[in-house]
C-alpha cells in the first residue's frame, strides 16, 4: 500500500477516477495521503442508489434517506469550495426527487459546481415509478440561470425531470462539444449553435424539430425513440426536421417500440427517397409475423440507413425478424409493399449490395443462414448487422 501511497497525486485521482464513489470514498481509510487524495478529488459521481436501495423507500423513511444523500453532496462539493478547488465533473444521478423540497439543494450544487469552474455536468433526477403517472408541472426541476450562463461547461448531460428554458438552447450551448438531452419537458423546437459540438443525443418520447447552425463536420448525431406505430408514422418528419441536411449523414436513429398494435389500414405512401441516414438499430421486433412488414416499411419509409443492426435483449421473435428482413431486402420476398398500385417504387428494390456483418467470430465465407444461427442468444452484446449500398 505505501508503494501506492508514494504515486503522485495526479495519478491517484487517475485510480480514483475509475472506481465507483463508494469505493472511491473507502480509500480515504488507508492513509493520510489518501485521505487528502480523496478530498481533494475533482470529480464527484454521486448516485443515489449508493445510499439508498429504491425498494427500500417507504412515505414515513422517504425524507431521512434523501436527507442523508442531501448531507453527503453538500459536505462533498463544500469541502472542495473551502480548498479552492474546482469541480471539474458534477454527476448527481437522483431518485425520488422531490421538487418541492430538493430544487433549493439543487440549484445550490448547480452554482457551486459551475462558480468552481466546473466542465463537465451531468444530471439525472428520476421520479419512482409509483409516482409516473403525476407528471404535474412542479414535478419538473428548471434548470437554474447558472448553468445557462456558464461559460466553462463542455459538457452537458441533462436526463429526466428536467425541464430547459429555449434560451439556454440558443445562448449557452455553443460552447459545448458534448451535449445529451433525454427526456427533458418542453422540447418541442430544438435550435442548437452547435459551433463546436462533436455529439450531440436527443432520447424522448416526442420528436421536435432539430436543427444545427453553424455546426461542426465532426458532429455525430444519435437519436433514441421509444415510440409506438402511431409515431413511427411520424419518423420519417422527424428525421425531415433535422437540419441542415448535411446533418443527416451523421444522425444514428436507435428505436424502441415499446407497444406495437395492429397498424391502421392503408399503406404508408410516399413519392421519394427518404433521407439517408447513417444508422439504424432497432431494440426491438415484431411479436407477430404479420407486423413484420408493415413494421419494416415504416421504417423504410422514413429512412435510408447505411447500415442497420439489431440488438434485441431475446432473439426469440428476433431472429425470424431478422431473417424476413434479410430476404426482403435481397428481394427475395414479395411484400404488400405500394410498388403494384403505384409509379413509385420502394427504394429498397434498388439496393445493389446487402452485406452481412456480425460482431462475433465466424468463418468468413459462413452464410447469412449458417450466421444466424450462430447467433448467440444469451447475449444481447453479439449482433448481426447489414450494410445496405444503393
Ligand atoms: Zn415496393
Amino acid at each position: 500500500m505505501d508503494q501506492i501511497s508514494g504515486l503522485p497525486e495526479a495519478i491517484r485521482h487517475d485510480i480514483l477516477a475509475r472506481l465507483p464513489d463508494r469505493d472511491s470514498a473507502r480509500t480515504s481509510v488507508l492513509s493520510k495521503a489518501w485521505r487528502e487524495t480523496w478530498s481533494t478529488f475533482p470529480i464527484l459521481s454521486i448516485c443515489s442508489d449508493e445510499h439508498f436501495k429504491s425498494e427500500d423507500v417507504t412515505v414515513d423513511n422517504y425524507h431521512s434517506k434523501i436527507d442523508k444523500v442531501i448531507d453527503y453532496v453538500g459536505r462533498r462539493l463544500l469541502r472542495l469550495r473551502d480548498l479552492g478547488l474546482p469541480i471539474k465533473e458534477f454527476k448527481l444521478i437522483m431518485d425520488y426527487v422531490d421538487h418541492k423540497c430538493m430544487a433549493h439543494h439543487v440549484d445550490l450544487w448547480m452554482k457551486m459546481a459551475i462558480e468552481s469552474g466546473g466542465e463537465v455536468l451531468h444530471l439525472q433526477l428520476r421520479l419512482p415509478g409509483r409516482y409516473g403517472g403525476r407528471h404535474s408541472p412542479d414535478r419538473f426541476y428548471d434548470l437554474p440561470l447558472s448553468v445557462i450562463e456558464s461559460k466553462s461547461l463542455t459538457k452537458l448531460v441533462l436526463m429526466d425531470q428536467i425541464r430547459v428554458n429555449q434560451a439556454f438552447l440558443t445562448h449557452s450551448v455553443k460552447l459545448y462539444s458534448v451535449l445529451k438531452l433525454s427526456y427533458c419537458s418542453n422540447l418541442e423546437e430544438l435550435n442548437i449553435d452547435a459551433r463546436n459540438l462533436l455529439s450531440f443525443a436527443y432520447e424522448g418520447n416526442n420528436q421536435p424539430g432539430i436543427s444545427f447552425q453553424q455546426c461542426s463536420n465532426q458532429l455525430e448525431v444519435n437519436s433514441f425513440s421509444d415510440v409506438d406505430f402511431q409515431d413511427l408514422c411520424s419518423l420519417r418528419k422527424f428525421v425531415q426536421n433535422i437540419k441542415p441536411q448535411k446533418i443527416w449523414a451523421s444522425v444514428s436513429l436507435f428505436i424502441c417500440l415499446s407497444i406495437l398494435t395492429e397498424p391502421e389500414q392503408g399503406a404508408f405512401q410516399v413519392s421519394s427517397i427518404p433521407p439517408t441516414i447513417k444508422r439504424l438499430e432497432l431494440q426491438f421486433s415484431p411479436d407477430y409475423e404479420a407486423f413484420y412488414f408493415p413494421f419494416m416499411n415504416y421504417l423504410l419509409s422514413s429512412c435510408c440507413p447505411n447500415s442497420i443492426s439489431f440488438s434485441f435483449r431475446s432473439y426469440v421473435h428476433g431472429k425470424a425478424f431478422i431473417q424476413f428482413l434479410y430476404e426482403t431486402l435481397m428481394g427475395r420476398k414479395e411484400g404488400k409493399c405500394h410498388c403494384s398500385s403505384s409509379n413509385t417504387k420502394c427504394w429498397w428494390h434498388a439496393l445493389k449490395i446487402v452485406k452481412v456483418i456480425c460482431t462475433f467470430k465466424i468463418d468468413e465465407n459462413a452464410d447469412f443462414k449458417t450466421m444466424l444461427d450462430a447467433l448467440p442468444t444469451c447475449c444481447a452484446d453479439e449482433n448481426i448487422g447489414f450494410i445496405l449500398e444503393l
